[in-house]
């Protein structure tokens, strides 16, 4: 249950927002108490790590890699768009706990290019082969 204060806040938010819109008391009552857990939730998290909007290790996909800054999906996570989230690759990975090493690519992709890479050698080689 939020305490007084958080309430009180909450109830001057929500007063501020019926001023913008017009509320039903059903309406401003949710809103209070939404607003309050919000309050709460700002308040109990101080400190806290932020909370990622999937597991981590999840984020970087078969198809594609979710931001965990954002939620945008990418085949190929750029240090571009890092960038706007002001971190770097390696700041964003320890900030969410991957490995320093793990590549923000889509792990299909990954694949394709590793598989494209064999082939090459394999291509290589058969080229020295016949030498
Ligand atoms: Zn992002």
């Amino acid at each position: 249950m939020p305490n007084q204060d958080i309430l009180q806040q909450a109830l001057e938010i929500a007063r501020a927002q019926a001023g913008v819109r017009p509320m039903t008391a059903a309406e401003v009552a949710t809103y209070v108490s939404e607003v309050a857990h919000a309050l709460e939730a700002t308040i109990e998290g101080d400190g806290a790590p932020a909370v990622p909007v999937m597991d981590p290790k999840r984020s970087i996909g078969e198809s594609y890699v979710t931001c965990l800054e954002c939620g945008k999906k990418f085949k190929v996570m750029t240090i571009r768009h890092l960038k706007t989230h002001g971190l770097t690759a390696k700041e964003y990975k320890a900030k969410w706990g991957l490995k320093k090493d793990v590549s923000l690519t889509a792990k299909g992709l990954v694949r394709m290019r590793r598989k494209k890479m064999q082939e090459m050698r394999l291509w290589e080689r058969r080229g020295q082969n016949m030498d």
